[in-house]
C-alpha cells in the first residue's frame, strides 16, 4: 500500500442512486478520523478503469445508466484486475446486477455482466421498496446491517457466492428468498442503500481493514443514532 489509500469510486456519473457515493466519503473519512491519508478517485465513463486502486466502490442506477456502466467495465477491465488481486470491491443494488454474469431489464433486455459474481438478475413481478434490516453472515461481521432498498430486479445465487446477509426486515437479493447481498472473493455485494457504509460501520472497516490492517474502534455518537433509529425504523411502501 502507498502513503495515501486510494479509494475508486466508479462510474459515479452514471451510477450513484440515492447517495451511493457517500460510502466513498465514509471509507475516506473513518480513515482520516484515525490519522491514516486516503483520497477519492472518481472514475467517470471518460476514463479508464485504473487497477491500480486500493479498494473500489460502485453505487446503485437506473436500468440505462447501469447498461452504460456495464459496457464500460467490460472495455476496461481494471476493475476485474483489481478483484483478482484482492483489492475489495462494495458494489451497491445495480452493481450486483452488473458484476453477475448477466441481468435482464424491466423491459426484458438481457445484458451480459462482467462475471466477478456468480449470481444472474431477472425483474421481480414488483418492485422491493423499503427499509431492510439484516444479520450479516461473513466471519468478523456482528453488528446487524441497515438500509433501504429499491429495485425491479431480483437476484439469484449461483454455488460460488455466498449471501451477505440473513434478512430480517424487507425482500434483499430476491422477494421471498430471505438472503441479501453477495460474497465472492474480495467482492461484497449488497441491495442496501443508504448510503449502506454512513448505517454500517462495522462493514465500512471490515472492508478498510483488509488495506490497513486491523484499525481501532471509532465511537461516533451521531452514527450510533442513526442507527438506532433506522433499525426501529418501519417498512413502509
Ligand atoms: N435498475 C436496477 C433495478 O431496478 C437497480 C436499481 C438501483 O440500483 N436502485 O433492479
Amino acid at each position: 500500500m502507498a502513503d495515501v489509500v486510494r479509494i475508486g469510486l466508479v462510474l459515479p456519473d452514471v451510477m450513484g442512486t440515492y447517495g451511493d457515493g457517500g460510502n466513498a466519503v465514509v471509507l475516506r473519512q473513518r480513515l482520516h478520523l484515525r490519522g491514516i491519508a486516503a483520497e477519492i478517485v472518481a472514475i467517470t465513463l471518460a476514463d479508464p478503469v485504473p487497477e491500480s486502486l486500493d479498494l473500489y466502490t460502485l453505487g446503485g442506477a437506473e436500468d440505462y445508466a447501469q447498461r452504460l456502466a456495464t459496457k464500460h467495465l467490460l472495455r476496461h477491465p481494471g476493475l476485474q484486475r483489481a478483484a483478482a488481486r484482492g483489492a475489495p470491491v462494495l458494489a451497491i443494488c445495480a452493481a450486483i446486477q452488473v458484476l453477475g454474469h448477466w441481468y435482464e431489464t424491466s423491459a426484458g433486455e438481457r445484458v451480459d455482466g462482467v462475471g466477478l459474481l456468480d449470481v444472474t438478475t431477472s425483474p421481480q413481478e414488483s418492485r422491493s421498496i423499503g427499509e431492510v434490516a439484516s444479520t450479516p453472515l461473513p466471519e468478523g461481521l456482528t453488528e446487524p446491517l441497515t438500509g433501504f432498498e429499491n429495485h425491479r430486479g431480483g437476484t439469484v445465487l449461483g454455488s460460488a457466492a455466498r449471501p451477505l446477509a440473513a434478512v430480517t426486515k424487507g425482500a434483499g437479493n430476491r422477494a421471498g428468498d430471505g438472503y441479501d447481498g453477495a460474497v465472492q472473493g474480495s467482492v461484497v455485494a449488497t441491495y442496501l442503500h443508504g448510503p449502506c457504509l454512513a448505517r454500517n460501520p462495522q462493514l465500512a472497516d471490515h472492508l478498510l481493514a483488509q488495506v490497513v490492517g486491523p484499525l481501532a474502534p471509532l465511537d461516533l455518537p451521531e452514527v450510533t443514532l442513526l442507527r438506532r433509529e433506522r433499525l426501529a425504523a418501519p417498512r413502509r411502501v
